[in-house]
């Protein structure tokens, strides 16, 4: 059991459905880390081997999976021919949910609200996008001999990029300009265009709730089967920003008397939350008498942080430097929701311009310095105006900080959460390291104290999780009240046991590979 990497299996005699198909983040840092990675050459050899993705043949990227492979690989007890799946019911585009979609048959559907599919078109447009991580899109690979090699590799082919078939929530509603972002090439030298469908093509009947987490676009599902309704919660909270979408999704779930509900417990041992209202009021606290440059440290794609960094940016008459990636994101979540701001008409928010060593810049990220252009600040104006602005950073972009040469005693606000890895505890290492190389002031920053990382106490409340807490979790269980509840994306599903005894609902903890019969 672990947190992330969600991949359940739904079977209701001969349809089939897939809740989420997540990249399993702990176990691949059991065998690989930033320079030892699965290989793209062997196809998907290095997955099954060794256990990251499912033996399930018949299911994956047949680019990836000429004739031999399966017969390479020494038949796990779990090895069973698997066909015909009706689709994936994805709850949001974090990768521990969203990110192996990109080995699945791309005749494989996705259904997912509007708003998580252009997230995650987004991310890979302006991102990476390693073999393992191509979502939307994928470059398919061949398996070929090069002159003068012994053996064959699956190397990316020439023929053009294949975009994977969406379904979306609310289909009819999608305007002109967010159709056209579908479409649009952004990296890939040619795109077989596909369109957008809606949920209701799917062999189920489906019900898709919106709920609140730490990115746009996050929703629960329903699935009516023939043993009654599944309810699959995906990752939600009560105490953010939208928290009366998770309400209304728990009513809207009740009503269904569902006979199972897959229920998330990534924070049961936390028994209170920070709201976003306290990230606001304790972040300004912190920002309002700052001298000097601040810079913000938050989640990726966390647009509500974002917006409430933007609120303290007004506060204070800063302005909130953001990096392409993030322009991007909110250029695309304002197609779907027009309560985005727009970057143009936004006063308080300019653009960072990272230093470049390439010619030939990203199609993204140029197009998006040009419709910005009267916006874009450079290095040496943030130099030499450090109190005007708040600069939306995190670790991997402190390499820039050379360039700008922060004032002693700027500030640096850590508005995420604590590491919960070693790795991490590496990288806050290496972090207090830039802030006392360039005499900045750390503030919600973990500290370690007696071989733990924790923040210390007074300066606390910082971050709003996108996770419910424990007290929350039960009530959620409780007022759903489904028959069974089937605890996942947890390290301690016994809490639901523990709590949940005598309420009249079964708890079935389930297991890796196992079964669970409802
Ligand atoms: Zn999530």
């Amino acid at each position: 059991m672990e947190i992330g990497g969600n991949k359940i299996l739904l079977e209701d005699d001969e349809r089939k459905l897939f809740l989420d198909f997540g990249y399993p983040y702990s176990k691949y840092r059991t065998y690989y880390e930033e320079y030892l990675k699965p290989r793209p050459g062997a196809g998907l050899l290095d997955l099954l081997v060794m256990g990251l993705l499912p033996h399930l043949e018949g299911i994956y990227r047949t680019d990836l999976e000429t004739g031999g492979l399966w017969r390479q690989i020494r038949q796990a007890e779990h090895h069973r021919r698997l066909e015909d799946i009706g689709g994936v019911l994805l709850t949001h585009a974090h990768l521990d949910h969203s990110g192996h979609i990109s080995f699945l048959n791309e005749d494989i559907p996705v259904y997912s609200t509007a708003t998580t599919a252009f997230i995650a078109k987004a991310i890979q447009d302006s991102g990476r996008a390693d073999f393992d991580q191509q979502v939307c899109y994928f470059t398919p690979r061949a398996e070929e001999c090069l002159k003068g090699w012994k053996q064959g590799a699956y190397v990316a082919s020439s023929s053009g990029d294949r975009q994977r078939r969406f379904c979306v929530a609310e289909r009819s509603r999608l305007t002109e300009g967010a159709e056209r972002f579908w479409r649009e090439v952004i990296r890939h030298k040619k795109l077989d265009s596909q369109s957008l469908d809606d949920i209701d093509t799917c062999s189920f009947n489906l019900r898709c709730f919106p709920v609140d987490h730490s990115i746009p676009g996050a929703c629960a599902w329903g699935i009516e089967t023939s043993s009654g309704w599944l309810i699959y919660s995906g990752d939600l909270r009560l105490h953010g920003k939208r928290g009366n979408l998770s309400e209304a999704f728990m009513r809207e779930a009740t009503r269904l008397h569902p006979r199972a509900l897959v229920l998330e417990g990534t924070n049961v041992d936390r028994r209170t939350n920070v709201s976003e209202q306290e990230v606001y009021e304790n972040a300004l606290g912190a920002i309002g008498d700052a001298r000097g440059l601040v810079i913000a440290d938050f989640p990726a794609r966390d647009v509500d942080r974002l917006l409430t960094f933007l609120q303290i940016a007004r506060d204070t008459k800063r302005k909130l430097a953001i990096l392409p990636k993030d322009a991007y994101l909110l250029k695309t979540m304002r197609l779907l929701e027009p309560d985005i701001p727009d970057i143009a008409e936004e006063s308080a928010i300019v653009l960072y311009q990272e230093t470049t060593a390439s010619k030939t810049p990203a199609q993204w990220l140029k197009k998006t310095y040009e419709e910005y252009f009267g916006k874009v600040v450079l290095a040496k104006d943030v130099a030499s105006n450090q109190s005007d602005f708040i600069l939306c950073f995190s670790f991997w972009d402190l390499n820039e900080l050379p360039s700008i040469q922060p004032r002693t005693g700027s500030l640096y606000v850590f508005s995420s959460s604590e590491p919960h890895n070693e790795e991490q505890q590496m990288d806050f290492w290496r972090l207090h390291h830039w802030l006392e190389h360039f005499g900045l002031r750390g503030f919600g920053l973990p500290v370690q104290r007696n071989g733990n990382w924790e923040i210390p106490e007074e300066e606390k409340g910082l971050h709003a999780s996108g996770h419910a807490c424990g007290p929350d979790l039960l009530r959620i269980a409780r007022e759903i009240r489904p028959e069974t509840l089937i605890p996942v994306h947890s390290e301690k599903p016994e809490f639901y046991t523990d709590n949940l005894g005598g309420s009249g609902i079964d708890i079935v903890l389930p297991t890796e590979d196992g079964t669970v019969e409802i």
